[in-house]
């Protein structure tokens, strides 16, 4: 297990974050104005719905896509002002584990060419052999049968896919991952496992996670801070355990109230069912991109953005219904 890293800089923020897309409509705001920072050694979860924008944020921040503006800071330097050959360098450092792993590999290779891949492509041993042997490693670490090594991917179970993903991932020694929904398409026996998995390596190998989901269920068990996204903005974004104790967005507590009950004296417990028609992304006009949504919205909400706010230590909201001091970039 890796000493706790105290240092007060965090591994990763970002600062008014923005990407766009232009769409024959305008301009699509996926993400717009996120503000974020992940302590060295901790794990952020990102939720919210389909479509709001928590992929493209992740993708963003590793700069597989471009960003349209503001700032991405990897231990206090901002990497959207690197030249390809210092992001060349920086890609050992930030990792990204997808949904399916299946669509990112090559199909043609083995398991074991696979996971050695990336560490031929940035030369980390003088002799390809010696990336072969790092592979096989590294899929001892992952919980991956060495017989499966010269097996391909369609010849294995989503699991043992994503156990390859997660090997590859690993394989440059990053200090940051982000895991894009690395567990949905799994059966909920093989996510555990998964899940669990991924939080013996951050233990071990002392890394930083962004994790994206639509399951609530899932970033808790895995989060120490929770970021509730909607269309592309940050609405809440506070410790795990506060945002299921005290959440205070009207879409939060909509978000919590949906999540599945499994005791069945809890039956009666009230769903608030989020009703009205979701805000277009595209050009979306001034004022709470909830408002459509939110049974208290008032003149104010379509009028005025609510800004994200601090209303108790590390605990954000955007809502004029909380009280808070404003965020500023
Ligand atoms: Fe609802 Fe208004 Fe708060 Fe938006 S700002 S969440 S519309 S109360």
């Amino acid at each position: 297990m890796q000493a706790v890293n105290n240092n007060p800089v965090p591994l990763l923020e970002t600062r008014g974050l923005q990407k766009y897309f232009k769409v024959p409509k305008g301009m699509l705001h996926a993400v717009d104005g996120v503000n974020l920072s992940i302590p060295h050694q901790r794990t952020l979860g990102v939720v919210g719905e389909s479509g709001c924008g928590k992929s493209t944020l992740g993708r963003t921040i590793l700069r597989l896509l471009e960003a349209t503006g503001g700032e991405v800071l990897f231990e206090g330097e901002n990497i959207l002002t690197y030249d390809k050959k210092q992001m060349h360098r920086m890609r050992r450092e930030m990792q990204i584990i997808f949904q399916d792993p299946y669509s990112s590999i090559n199909p043609r290779m083995s398991v074991v060419e696979i996971i050695a891949e990336y560490m031929i492509v940035h030369k980390i041993y003088p002799t390809q052999q010696q990336a072969f042997q790092r592979a096989a490693e590294l899929m001892d670490f992952v919980g991956l049968a060495r017989r499966y090594a010269n097996a391909y991917p369609h010849e294995l179970d989503g699991g043992r896919r994503q156990r390859i993903g997660i090997a590859r991932a690993l394989s440059l020694n990053p200090k940051f991952i982000v895991c894009d929904e690395p567990v949905s398409a799994l059966d909920v026996s093989i996510q555990a496992q998964i899940l669990n998995l991924l939080m013996d390596i951050q233990d071990e190998m002392g890394l930083t996670y962004m994790f994206i989901t639509h399951d609530l269920s899932v970033v808790k068990h895995i989060s120490d801070e929770i970021l509730v996204m909607y269309l592309g903005q940050c609405v809440e974004h506070c410790g795990s355990d506060e945002l299921f104790e005290n959440p205070l967005h009207p879409y939060t507590k909509a978000l919590l109230s949906a999540i599945p009950e499994p005791d069945i004296t809890m039956r009666g417990k009230e769903i608030r069912a989020i009703r009205g028609e979701v805000t277009s992304p595209i050009n979306p006009p001034p004022g709470c991109r909830f408002a459509s949504r939110c049974e208290h919205a008032c003149e104010r909400c379509h009028r005025e953005t609510p800004p994200l706010c601090e209303v108790g230590p590390r605990h954000f909201v955007a809502c004029h219904l909380v009280k808070g001091e404003p965020v500023h970039v």
